[in-house]
């Protein structure tokens, strides 16, 4: 069975715990705990194919992005990066969050880094910051997915881009077959339990 691992990268306050959980349960639920990093596991099937799913759901991102950013940026096969299309600065971080990925995977990844720019609480439309244009062409300059998404309002667009995310992981994972992985993985659990507390969900 393979295991995928996934990472949400963005903003404190975009919505990727919202956007997460929309996918994990079908359900927006308004607040959510944004004090300790977790780690989601789900059991999923693609393709006709069984895979084990890890998701890295960080704390938060702002300021000192730079610590934080680089556990999950080793340990993750793929990256969720969610801005809010209302909040200019999320959309700045989102770009400064890309420019890091591609850094620090440009030795270890001879591909394209499977990423999702996400442009999160599209329901907010009357008090935009970003156009659909900068996002999606951020997304294109960066050779990544894109989508806008609205995780208060619509679930099957935050499915669809988890499941072409994945996918392109496991396109990835195939012709790396014989890719030592990194070596971090046990570390990156480490890093969550001791560090940041047990939080540790199944669902
Ligand atoms: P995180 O810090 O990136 O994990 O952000 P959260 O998922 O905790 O969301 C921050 C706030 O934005 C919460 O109050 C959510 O209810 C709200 N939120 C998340 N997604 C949406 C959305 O699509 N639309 C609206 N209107 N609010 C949202
Ligand atoms: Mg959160």
């Amino acid at each position: 069975m393979n295991d995928i691992k996934l990472a949400l990268l963005g903003s404190e306050g975009a919505g990727k715990s919202a956007v997460l959980v929309r996918f994990l349960t079908k359900r927006f639920i308004g607040e959510y705990a944004s004090n300790a990093n977790s780690l989601y596991h789900k059991r999923f099937s693609i393709d006709g194919r069984q895979l084990n799913l890890e998701v890295f759901d960080p704390c938060s991102q702002s300021g000192e992005s730079r610590c934080i950013l680089e556990e999950p940026v080793d340990w993750a096969d793929g990256f969720v990066v969610v801005y809010t299309i209302s909040d200019r600065t999320s959309f700045l971080n989102a770009k400064n969050i890309l420019a890091q990925i591609k850094e620090s995977r440009r030795e270890t990844c001879k591909g394209d880094v499977p990423i999702c720019l996400v442009g999160n609480k599209q329901d907010l439309c009357h008090s935009r910051q970003v156009s659909e244009e900068e996002g999606r062409s951020l997304a294109q300059e960066n050779k990544c997915h894109f989508q806008e998404v609205s995780a208060a309002e619509n679930y099957l667009d935050i499915s669809n881009l988890f499941t072409k995310l994945i996918r392109h992981v496991m396109e990835q994972l195939k012709h790396r077959g014989d890719r030592r992985r990194y070596s971090g993985s046990k570390s990156m659990a480490k890093l969550i339990n001791n560090v940041f507390g047990k939080r540790r969900k199944s669902v």
